[in-house]
């Protein structure tokens, strides 16, 4: 058995190594490391991926959260709306621009901002909301924008685990989740679903200004050369990545294919166990499965994973601590926040490996190793 791993980026860049290699070396020979006809290029190819009118590439998913914050004027004392249960990332931009968070509940089935428990937490100063397409299920991102107008309220999606899904409306029309809201951001952490060999990060818009105040303030708000017009900061893709991503991007709809059709497989053999619930998939998206995340019921997690750990199966909690229990939040009064489905969730997921290469001899290994502990 091919050994096991969270996810096997090496395996995939194999599979491509020769179209990689000649990429990355013409970036080299071309010494246009920054910027440049690659960087372009590959910003066009995403944003006609996601038909979404302006794509920004930037430095990292982070900064992307963060420029995005900045473009749309949020202002110090300000709140924005986002899920506890999520990546730090997501809700420490905020905070380091003094916006203050309002955590609010998750729904359990979704993993995602719970639309009911967003209204509720309006107040005269909230500004935005920020919905984490978490694991690549998509937020309810119909009624999340509905509220957002309904209030006047900005969206920004964290797509960061997103990438790729497609999310269709009532009406029947469809969109790629990072293209609903007034802007998405999304990463290319090299574990993302589309990951490059460093660090990496875009932001979407269909809006023509709000596209260009976000190139500006990823690039030291410099509306011409040496002009500076806003506060900005220096958040640039490489060429390097770039190249990769080119790459890659072509591949994205087979990957994500591969990543369900694991999925698959793992839904059926945990089919009808009551004490695992497999992963919710809404019927107007298509999962993508950046994880592959259980909920346990009358299972010890813990010594779940340990058993898993011990028997050569990796396994992840994501995340262990909810962003409002964080210390870097005491300050914001994140404790004061009462989030009882977001502290069940984060006591009872685990997270299987998923990713391009796994084989079925991987995820029967995999299932029975499970299966064994819960059964025992
Ligand atoms: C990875 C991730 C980010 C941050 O992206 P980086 O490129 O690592 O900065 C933000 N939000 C979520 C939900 C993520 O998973």
């Amino acid at each position: 058995m091919k050994p096991l791993q969270m996810v096997d980026t090496k395996t995939q860049y194999q599979k491509i190594k020769t179209e990689v290699d000649a990429a990355v070396i013409g970036v080299l020979e071309s010494s246009m490391f920054i910027g440049g006809k690659v960087v372009n290029d590959f910003a066009t190819d995403l944003a006609d991926y996601h038909k979404s009118k302006h794509c920004i590439p930037c430095a990292n998913g982070t900064d992307a959260l963060q420029i995005a914050m900045m473009a749309l004027g949020l202002q110090p004392g300000d709140e924005v709306i986002t899920p506890s249960f999520t990546y730090i990332a997501t809700v420490e931009v905020a905070a380091l621009l003094n916006i203050k968070p309002i955590f609010v509940e998750v729904n359990k089935q979704t993993f995602c901002l719970d639309p009911e428990a967003i209204e509720k937490a309006i107040t005269p100063k909230t500004k935005a909301i920020i919905p984490v397409h978490l694991y690549g299920h998509a937020a309810d991102m119909e009624k999340i924008m509905a509220i957002a107008t309904k209030h006047n309220l900005f969206v920004i999606e964290d797509n960061a685990q997103g990438i790729g899904c497609t999310y269709t409306f009532t009406d029947g029309t469809s969109k790629k989740t990072g293209t609903i809201g007034h802007i998405g951001c999304t990463s290319f952490y090299p574990s993302k679903n589309l990951g490059a060999f460093g660090d990496g990060g875009a932001m979407f818009t269909d809006d023509d200004e709000l596209a260009n105040k976000l190139r500006m303030i990823a690039s030291h708000g410099q509306s011409k050369r040496y002009y500076h017009d806003v506060v900005g900061c220096n958040s640039r893709l490489d060429a390097v990545q770039a190249a990769v991503l080119t790459i890659k991007l072509r591949r994205l709809d087979n990957y994500i294919l591969a990543r369900r059709k694991a999925a698959d497989f793992y839904d059926a053999a945990f089919a009808n166990n009551e004490k695992i619930t497999t992963p919710f998939r809404a019927a107007n998206q298509q999962h993508v499965f950046h994880q592959y995340t259980l909920q346990l019921t009358n299972v010890n997690r813990d010594e779940l994973s340990q058993y898993l750990t011990d028997n050569g199966v990796p396994n992840m909690i994501y995340y262990p601590v909810p962003a409002h229990k964080q210390k870097m939040f005491d300050a914001f009064g994140g404790s004061n926040f009462n989030l009882p489905i977001t502290d069940l969730l984060t006591d009872c997921v685990i997270s299987l490996p998923i990713h391009t290469e796994l084989d079925e001899e991987q995820q029967t290994f995999i299932t029975t190793k499970v299966l064994e502990f819960i059964n025992k």
